[in-house]
């Protein structure tokens, strides 16, 4: 069974294709979105998911989230001196919805499409299939998240011939993408983006603001009162949330050590102040929704629909810059949370060819241009560093195309061919790829020509190949993404120090979570309903302790009605889930 995954920033889900259409997986706590979060409590067991975001609230140190913002840099987090990759806290996810998956379906998943942002480059796209691989996974396709969107829509909409933009706000990443429908065939025409931007920021706005407030900086206070900001960037969520669907909501301001004492001040914000504070952010997305347009060489009256993606795009201040920019309602038939997922799912199908989905068509672009570094001549001077395109950012892929290049010196014999990924006029400004030698060119005069073609699949395998024209001699060298970083030992050795991480039963995971959300709520409380909290906990801990199922059932419930009715940080959040309505 081939699964649709979208690895997210902050929330991650999977998916499969049924006979009536994809359809989301839930994780063991009956939810569809698994926080893309990660912690290990204090007896070093490993938490992920939900469990681990309530962790991360008392236990920031402990516990790491956005860690797909560091997907191709050699970033890790330290703790208990073991040291995670972003890789591998990725693969922690990507495994643990495996598993999730596995249970659910009740037959084994080997393999799966994993989508990625549009705007990832090279090593991003690489680091992503090897998660996929150590979570145990083979990677069918690493897919755009906005093209996933799109065949999400375009699988329930067949029958339409429009241009449709599909902005994807997420938690960290924000996403362009221009499509071209016509019937059950897509055609991507262009994709921009921005990897620093998403609903993340913004939270971090309100705090910042907050924080500012009280005479106080965010980055200091982050530094040496963890626990005052990540109890405070809960109230920030929580506020930005409330905003989304009324004009005023308050957080609770935490004292030094995160706790809410019974005095604890009460901060109102209502939504002007809010788009005021995040202006800068709004205005940082007209950027990729210019070039996605530009690129595509359309105008944006052009655009028949925008498709809204991604939880962050629930913000009305995003909805109002939508209608400003194109004088029309976006789109959100298919929740935005979900929707990356259920394309997921489609391409899975297409890929194993399900009958289900069998006519429809999708063909991508590449993200950036790819090119050579050449060397110029100026003035008499030779310098080298300069980036020569050969395949131009958002050309349908596949594809392949050829360039000459000459030799700059009699009797050359030689010519270096480095491989570059990126915008800019100088290769240092852009992304290594590889390199390799073009040998036995004949003696001569300069200016001996050499084709140079890249070829540029489905998958992303870039092919370089360098012919010296006069003897026809080729010189090879394949960039593919699993060529780069990791030998297959080092994946092996991920893959059972991973395996020698503590972890609890998945049956127990919803008493875990439970639990770490009652510890989370504790400090949140007046004296005396802690003190029953506590007196719960205590029972429900010694019926776990004691294995009597019934006892903890008993518990659990009466555990859960007290923590359900104190824990009002649970209101307003999102409508359930997968409800593919219309409104929301
Ligand atoms: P990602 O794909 O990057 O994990 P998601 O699509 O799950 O991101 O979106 C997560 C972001 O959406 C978070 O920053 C979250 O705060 C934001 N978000 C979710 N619901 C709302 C809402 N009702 N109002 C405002 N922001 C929201
Ligand atoms: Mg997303």
């Amino acid at each position: 069974m081939i699964v649709g995954i979208d690895l997210g920033t902050t929330h991650s889900l999977v998916a499969c294709l049924k006979e009536t259409g994809p359809e989301l997986i839930p994780n063991s706590l009956g939810e569809y979105l698994t926080p893309s979060v990660v912690g290990l409590d204090n007896a070093g067991e490993l938490l992920v998911g939900r469990t681990a975001q309530e962790f991360m609230v008392t236990a920031p140190e402990r516990c790491v989230s956005m860690f797909k913002r560091q997907m191709g840099t050699e970033w890790k987090w330290t703790i208990d001196n073991k040291a995670f990759t972003a890789v591998e806290l990725s693969a922690l996810v990507l495994k643990t919805l495996k598993e999730e998956a596995e249970q659910y379906l009740g037959e084994s998943v080997e393999s799966a499409v994993i989508t990625v942002p549009a705007y990832f480059n090279e090593h991003q796209r690489t680091d992503t299939i090897r998660a996929g691989e150590i979570a145990g996974l083979k990677v069918a396709r690493i897919v755009n998240e906005p093209t996933a969107a799109a065949l999400a829509y375009g699988l329930r909409e067949q029958d339409q011939e429009r241009l449709l933009l599909v902005y994807d706000l997420g938690g960290g990443t924000f996403d362009v993408s221009i499509v071209d429908q016509l019937d059950d065939v897509l055609e991507i025409r262009s994709s921009a983006g921005e990897t620093f931007l998403g609903g993340e920021d913004f939270t971090s706005t309100i705090a910042a603001r907050v924080l500012e407030s009280k005479g106080m900086v965010y980055e200091h206070v982050e530094m040496k009162e963890p626990e005052r900001l990540s109890r405070l960037r809960r109230e920030c969520e929580r506020l930005k949330r409330q905003l989304s669907s009324r004009d005023v909501a308050s957080l609770r301001f935490p004292d030094a050590r995160g706790h809410f004492l019974d005095d604890a001040e009460t901060i109102e914000v209502n939504r002007e102040q809010f788009k005021k504070w995040t202006s800068h952010l709004i205005g940082r997305a007209d950027l990729p929704l210019r070039k996605a347009l530009g690129d595509a060489g359309l105008k944006r009256s052009e655009v028949d629909e925008v498709i809204l993606v991604g939880g962050a795009t629930r913000m009305p201040t995003i909805v109002e810059r939508i209608v400003e920019i194109f004088g029309k309602e976006p789109l959100r038939r298919i929740n935005p949370d979900e929707v990356v997922a259920l394309g997921a799912a489609v391409q899975a199908g297409l890929i194993d060819r399900n009958e289900h989905v069998e006519e429809m068509v999708v063909t991508d672009v590449a993200p950036f241009t790819l090119g050579v570094e050449t060397t110029r001549e100026m003035a008499g001077e030779y310098r080298s560093g300069y980036f020569m395109p050969i395949i131009n950012r958002n050309t349908t892929i596949p594809v392949s195309r050829a360039q000459t290049v000459q030799t700059l010196h009699p009797n050359q014999t030689e010519v270096k061919v480095a491989i570059y990924q990126g915008e800019h006029r100088k290769t240092d400004q852009n992304l290594f790829l590889g390199e390799f030698q073009v040998k036995n060119i004949p003696r001569g005069p300069a200016g001996q020509e050499i084709e140079i073609r890249f070829t540029y699949d489905l998958n992303g395998v870039l092919e370089v190949e360098a012919m010296v024209l006069e003897t026809k001699e080729k010189f090879q060298h394949v960039v593919t993404r699993y060529a780069r970083g990791m030998s297959q030992r080092q994946i092996d050795d991920a893959i059972r120090s991973m395996e020698n991480l503590k972890k609890h039963p998945r049956e127990e995971s919803a008493n875990r979570y439970l639990l770490k959300r009652s510890e989370r709520l504790y400090s949140e409380l007046p004296w005396g309903e802690r003190e029953q909290l506590d007196l719960m906990l205590k029972g429900f801990e010694e019926a776990i302790e004691l294995q009597d199922e019934e006892l903890i059932a008993r518990h659990r419930e009466a555990l859960e009605n007290f923590v359900n009715l104190f824990d009002f940080s649970e209101e307003d959040d999102n409508d359930p889930q997968s409800e593919q309505t219309d409104d929301w």
